[in-house]
């Protein structure tokens, strides 16, 4: 049995760590931007030890355990702390054929992550204590990556009553969300947002006026006038956002919008934040990415909700994330079979992967200069858990030892054959990356470890 795993020489990276010099050059920042290199010992689920060869006694020669110690030589390679993905689809109940808990989790933690919360759009709809307790015993039983369900805010997700709130909060919920369908009706948005604040519970808005996007297969621009789709309009993300701060800052609850896709939603949180209203948001990497023109050869795989937007709403987002309007990246997870994707753009559902790639994907930002790597950190680790209440998860001696060791620049190219969901719908198949997971702890066991092929 291990005893300890030792990292020799790596880099510690925690949230907030300083901003990469805009003068350097983007590699070099990167790398500038982490931690001098330490060793960190883990024992017994904890991080015991922390600091420049605080390691050593466990890893010299005169010390051999005989296999109980477990050394783990990758010097310069990042040690971040695990990360948090507070939206993602793992389709159980109701749809395991995509993706269930156990291979959620799997993706998960081959992506870095230790702590998933799970959209309640499943079949049937998460409203109610006995679907909740079934998930949180399936996460436990799974044993790698943390399970934690959203709950529905209305019964069915029909928009119209309440959910039994303080049921599924009961059972381990630790938001409430109608994802794939927006909380509409102002009157049910202002009860679930007085209701869910006596609970604590954040309520995590799908922003879409569905009366201005029925039938919209992607962006309304330029490029769904040029193919002669249907066109889902920003200003149907914007006219929610901007009706439930207004709701949010007259009730005082936590309000959270998710898969933020619109430059306007980045003006109108940036000004609410300003004056104290207690939003979060969060982004997905693909709107960091990619643009409505992944639809111009018609890619089922881009089609998403809401859309790929357009340049200007990239950088937004970009801006967004970067000075902290938006708090965190969320991926969005969102698995479905060949079926539902190997059909016309009009039939196909809406949805891509996100768990095994958000990581490296996002990891081209800070190499190129553009987005600040403890800024990222601290996206998809701290800000996250707060969102949600969640154990905020902390670098240093005496923390659970929740890990992932990242090596930041190790090219490799997205291999469908080896991805841990069931599903590969992802238009970043083949497309070379810079940044791979290397190993994923949570609680001092090793959930995932890359194997050479
Ligand atoms: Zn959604």
């Amino acid at each position: 049995m291990i005893e300890a795993i030792v990292f020799r020489g790596v880099r510690a990276v925690d949230a907030g760590a300083r901003s990469a010099s805009p003068s350097a050059s983007a590699v070099t920042a990167a790398l500038e931007d982490a931690a001098a290199e330490v060793d960190v010992v883990v024992e017994r689920g904890r991080i015991t030890r922390l600091g420049r060869d605080a390691g050593a006694d466990f890893a010299g020669p005169s010390r051999d355990r005989s296999g109980r110690v477990r050394v783990v030589e990758r010097r310069g390679a990042w040690l971040l702390p695990g990360l948090i993905d507070i939206h993602a689809h793992l389709r159980e109940p109701g749809a395991e054929g995509k993706e269930d808990v156990a291979s959620g989790l799997l993706a998960a933690a081959a992506g870095g992550f230790v702590d998933v919360c799970c959209m309640p759009n499943t079949r049937p709809v998460n409203d109610s204590r006995v679907v909740t307790e079934m998930l949180v015993a399936k996460g436990r039983a799974h044993g790698g990556a943390r399970l934690h369900p959203i709950g529905a805010i209305t019964m069915g997700q029909a928009g119209e009553q309440l959910s039994e709130m303080a049921d599924t909060r009961a059972a381990g919920a630790v938001a409430v969300s109608d994802d794939g369908r927006c909380v509409t009706n102002s009157h049910v948005m202002r009860r679930a947002l007085e209701y869910a604040s006596t609970f604590d519970l954040p309520v995590i808005q799908h922003a879409e006026d569905h009366a201005l996007t029925e039938g919209a297969q992607m962006h309304e621009g330029s490029v769904s006038t040029r193919l002669g789709l249907r066109g889902w309009p920003r200003v149907a993300e914007d006219v929610i956002v901007a009706r439930d701060l207004l709701l949010a800052e007259y009730v005082g609850a936590r309000y959270h919008v998710a898969h933020v896709s619109t430059a306007g939603s980045v003006r109108l949180l940036r000004e609410a934040k300003s004056r104290g209203v207690p939003v979060t948001a969060e982004v997905t990497p693909h709107h960091l990415l990619l643009t409505h023109e992944a639809l111009l050869g018609y890619d089922t795989a881009c089609k998403v909700n809401p859309p790929l937007r357009e340049e200007h709403d990239v950088e937004a987002l970009r801006a967004g994330l970067s000075d902290g309007t938006i708090d965190c990246v969320a991926t969005d997870h969102a698995p479905h079979g060949t079926l539902d994707k190997n059909v016309e753009l009009a039939e196909a559902a809406p949805g891509m992967i996100g768990l095994e790639l958000c990581l490296p994907l996002l990891l081209g930002l800070v190499h190129a200069g553009q987005l600040p790597l403890g800024r990222l950190v601290e996206a998809m680790t701290t800000a996250p858990a707060r969102v949600v209440g969640i154990d905020v998860p902390r670098l240093r001696e005496g923390a659970r030892a929740d890990l992932v060791l990242v090596d930041p620049t190790e090219r490799w190219t997205i291999d469908p054959a080896r991805l841990r969901s069931k599903s590969r719908n992802t238009p970043f198949l083949g497309r070379t990356v810079a940044g791979r997971v290397v190993m994923t702890l949570c609680e001092g066991r090793i959930i995932f470890e890359h194997a050479e092929a």
